[in-house]
């Protein structure tokens, strides 16, 4: 089954409406959804969570996108464990680093990253990471923190081998976006062909970073299919396979059934 491991859909960037959205997705073969929901504040988790609770074939996230770091605060917190709970919330996340555009500081993204580690390893949920540039303390923190207890995605994978090989053996599989389908993104082409066929998953980020043929255009879950095509040919492997082995190593890896 076809996944997109890494949607945003809220109606700030679809205004048409997520069903629709998803709708499109579902018409060319997309089988299940894994709905982000980050923020300034918990309505987009909020928003996740009713999507999920009210489709089959969505399951949503609850966290603290590292560009929010500075949000966080002990009411949220409990707020987002209360929502940990939920049946078909199936990671925390997206948490991590983002130094690129250091919309909250340094230090507070840290924290925040720290922490919500911490959660997810109280409710026993894997991990969604988002890291730009900020390899090494990424790994650093989820190696300090123990978050191979949990592991989880390094989604929209953007770095390279070696720190894939940390992240793999750290229990964090890795998530091909849109970027892989770039013609100089040749470091992440690498790891697309040298990374165990049991440890990828692809996903859209949505509405950002729309793969090839449809870069520059708003990207929607859809989009998955470009994506899934292009991993699927830098591997040599045969579509459908590929689908099916993505398909279970996502179901695997976030407890989707
Ligand atoms: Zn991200
Ligand atoms: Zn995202």
């Amino acid at each position: 089954m076809l996944i997109d491991t890494h949607c945003h859909v809220d109606p700030g960037y679809f205004p048409e409406g997520a069903d629709a959205v998803l709708d499109r997705a579902r018409a060319v073969g997309v089988g299940a959804f894994v709905v982000i929901g980050v923020g300034e504040d918990l309505g987009p988790a909020k928003f996740a969570a009713e999507l999920a609770d009210r489709l089959p074939d969505v399951w949503s996230t609850a966290g603290v996108h590292p560009h929010d770091a500075i949000v966080l605060d002990d009411a949220m917190e409990a707020e987002i464990e209360r929502m940990a709970a939920l049946p078909r919330l199936c990671a925390i996340g997206e948490i991590g680093l983002d130094y690129h555009y250091m919309r909250s500081p340094k230090e507070k993204q840290q924290e925040v990253f720290r922490r919500l580690i911490a959660l997810a390893v109280r409710v026993n949920k894997p991990i969604v990471v988002h890291t730009r540039e900020a390899p090494e303390d990424t790994l650093n923190i989820l190696e300090e923190e123990g978050a191979s207890r949990v592991g989880g995605i390094i989604h929209c994978f953007s770095e390279d081998r070696p720190f894939a090989e940390r992240a793999l053996k750290l229990g964090f599989d890795i998530s091909f976006s849109g970027i892989v389908t770039f013609k100089n993104a040749k470091a992440i082409h690498d790891v697309a062909v040298w990374a165990p066929a049991d440890r990828i998953l692809v996903e859209t980020d949505s509405p950002y970073l729309a793969p090839i043929p449809m870069r520059g255009k708003r990207c929607e879950p859809a989009y998955v299919v470009h994506t899934a095509r292009r991993v699927a040919e830098l591997r040599g492997d045969d579509f459908d396979a590929f689908v099916a082995r993505t398909g279970e190593n996502a179901k695997r890896r976030l407890g989707l059934a």
